[in-house]
């Protein structure tokens, strides 16, 4: 069958990738990225860290090749699919048919599930939530961050850099709770020693504020003073325009098989329908079941196999192969993981240098190396990431 047009829903980084390697292979027909934001696409890494330090500015963040050859449909959601006539339904009314189409719909800042004050409460996703917090921030602002995720601790690092007061409160022991107990307190001493303080293991019981925020109260009953709150309690997947579709969802998740192609509701291939990045889980060769892997390298590599897969039959499909990375900046460390760390049944520190600061940990699973973490040793992680590339993952 001749492709005449490929549609992709959701402009960020997956979308992006996708259309860029489509038109790489040598694509002809029509592509069609759809984005509900009015932006093109950018990168949501430097949000928390040189958008938000005042380093970069926004147009630093644009992701680069804008030439590539694509009918741009931004500032308009898409509500649903036609899977029968193979129509995207945009919010405008348009019907967009399609040959195939790739969901790259992403994820959205988890909100507070409680009831909220009417100002001060952020989350921190895109660049207008940057600007309003941004706005809400004076040199006196006592900022409590709720979460003490990657988000979170980046969020706080940047904070004190500019001299913001910080208090960081999560129900976890531990800050970043996947890089295990450990590396986690040498996040904290690390935060510690820049004045940023921590409430750990203990939930939030409410926000109070009449009208503006005033207060984060804790279940223990502490009740901490607060001018501006982040919440930065995990994301949620973008795929309630999916809802009636068929399409299998996991919590929310689009669930796919090795080659990105979704699963619908009975388990089968939907061999038409493609999906990357952060909305989509699939089958890490050490999870059982499909994963949802919400880091920049899965979006880049799975938006890479996707598009070389969607001008595929879906017989010729190739695995998916990316081994999950991420970084994170915080003050002077660079802290990395690689591997499925959450697969990992121990942790083992393998070296420390208290000064410098370096921490080097190894994941295991039933006694072979299946990921590692580091803080500040980026050439010890490139041996990594080769040696679970070439193991499979
Ligand atoms: P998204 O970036 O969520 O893009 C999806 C796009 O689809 C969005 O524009 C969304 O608005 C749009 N959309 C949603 N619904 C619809 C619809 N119905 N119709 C049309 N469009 C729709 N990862 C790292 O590895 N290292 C880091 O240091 C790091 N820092 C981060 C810092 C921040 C503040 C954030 C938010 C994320 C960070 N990440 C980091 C994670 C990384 O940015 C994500 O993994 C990546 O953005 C995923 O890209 P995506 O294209 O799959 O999804």
């Amino acid at each position: 069958m001749t492709l005449e047009r490929v549609v992709v829903v959701g402009a960020g980084l997956a979308g992006h990738r996708v259309v860029q390697a489509i038109r790489g292979a040598g694509f002809a027909g029509e592509l069609v990225l759809v984005g509900d934001e009015t932006h093109r696409p950018y990168d949501r890494p430097p949000l928390s860290k040189q958008l938000l330090a005042g380093t970069w500015t926004q147009d630093q963040c644009m992701l680069s090749g804008d030439d590539v050859d694509v009918t741009w449909r931004l500032g308009v959601a898409a509500r649903g699919i036609d899977r029968e006539s193979s129509v995207v339904v945009l919010a405008d009314g348009e019907r967009l048919s399609y040959d195939r189409l790739i969901i790259a719909t992403g994820r959205r800042a988890r909100p507070w599930p409680g009831r909220l004050p009417d100002s001060g409460v952020h989350t921190l996703r895109s660049f207008e939530d940057v600007r309003a917090f941004e706005q809400s921030l004076t040199a006196e602002a006592r900022v409590v961050i709720i979460g003490a995720g990657f988000i979170g601790c980046e969020v706080a690092a940047t904070l004190r850099a500019r001299d913001v007061d910080v208090t960081i409160v999560d129900v976890s022991k531990h800050p970043m709770p996947v890089l295990g107990a450990e590396a986690g307190e040498r996040a904290v001493t690390l935060h510690e020693s820049h004045g940023v303080r921590f409430r750990l293991g203990t939930g939030v019981h409410g926000i109070e504020g009449d009208g503006a925020v005033s207060a984060v109260v804790l279940e223990d009953g502490e009740r901490l003073p607060a001018d501006v709150v982040l919440v930065a309690i995990g994301s949620e997947p973008n795929t309630e325009w999916l809802d009636g579709s068929g399409i299998a969802l996991d919590r929310g998740t689009v669930v796919c098989d090795v080659t990105g192609t979704v699963l619908d509701e009975s388990g089968a291939p939907v061999a038409d329908v493609l999906a990357a990045g952060d909305v989509a889980a699939w089958p890490h060769p050490h999870a059982n079941g499909a994963v949802c892997i919400e880091h920049w390298s899965n979006a880049r590599d799975m938006g890479d196999t996707v598009a070389a897969n969607v001008l595929l039959d879906a017989a010729d499909r190739r695995p998916i192969r990316s081994v999950p990375a991420f970084w994170s900046d915080q003050y002077d460390v660079k802290i990395k993981s690689a591997g499925l760390l959450r697969a990992a049944d121990a942790l083992t520190l393998v070296s420390e240098d208290v000064d410098k600061p370096s921490l080097l940990i190894e994941a295991h699973r039933d006694g072979s190396v299946v990921g590692a973490i580091a803080f500040n040793m980026n050439r010890a992680m490139i041996g990594y990431q080769r040696d679970l590339t070439a193991a499979g993952g």
